[in-house]
């Protein structure tokens, strides 16, 4: 198996199969990243039940709701075989808000994602020397994201793997549902998408993405956007 028969492969494979594809490619340079949003019990799900040794990569900003806290607790005790990881930024968050202020997420998102989320996955990325990242990124969620294949190679050659591309919101419910994976605790009450506690709020009933960053245009982190 090489890079190119992954490629040929990854339009017919269901998950399971690319993720397992993907791992016996890359390993052990191959990692997982999660959120701990709404939908994200389904990629570590799949990695649990294939019982691959994946880590699953999740950058804690610090800004996290109270509720994500105790929904990872939930999952790394659902998941016993998981192989969690947690990055933080290198700044304390306090120090950080002194020093741009304490509405810097209003103020300039773009750089509060930039320092608390995605250098400080990408410092992990290029410490540990990754050269495959799987993410349970979907086309529905953004236009930008309705862009991508399910295998994008980046200019820096980091292959990014997106298994659930194609699924849509529906599927991603079943699919918890039917496997019993505890959902957020915040999904009852509303939420669809869910980022950090000052950038997220209820959706309109239309948009699953809505009630991130709600009344500005952004509509991602900047994790994605890195040269699809
Ligand atoms: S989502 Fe908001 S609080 Fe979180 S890193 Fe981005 S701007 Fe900062």
């Amino acid at each position: 198996m090489n890079i190119n028969e992954l490629l040929r492969l990854s339009e017919t494979l269901d998950a399971k199969g690319l993720i397992e594809k993907s791992y016996h490619l890359f390993k052990p340079k191959i990692i997982s990243s999660t959120s701990f949003g709404i939908t994200s019990g389904v990629i570590i799900d799949l990695i649990c039940k294939l019982n691959l040794p994946i880590e699953i990569v999740y950058v804690n900003t610090g800004f996290f709701f109270k509720e994500t806290l105790e929904y990872i607790e939930i999952l790394k005790n659902f998941y016993k075989n998981a192989n969690f990881v947690e990055v933080k930024a290198s700044e304390n968050k306090e120090i950080f808000l002194k020093k741009f202020g304490y509405d810097i997420f209003k103020k300039d998102p773009d750089f509060c994602c930039r320092e608390r989320k995605v250098k400080p996955f990408y410092d992990y990325i290029r410490k540990k020397d990754i050269r495959a990242w799987i993410s349970g990124i979907r086309k529905e969620q953004t236009d930008f994201r309705r862009t991508l294949n399910r295998i994008e190679i980046l200019d820096s050659g980091l292959v990014k793997i997106y298994p659930l591309l194609n699924w849509t919101s529906k599927d991603v419910y079943n699919y918890m549902k039917d496997n019993n994976i505890p959902f957020h605790p915040l999904y009852e009450k509303g939420y669809t998408s869910i980022g950090c506690e000052p950038c997220t709020e209820l959706p309109d009933f239309y948009d699953e993405r809505s009630g991130r960053w709600k009344g500005l245009c952004k509509k991602e982190c900047g994790l994605h956007l890195e040269i699809k």
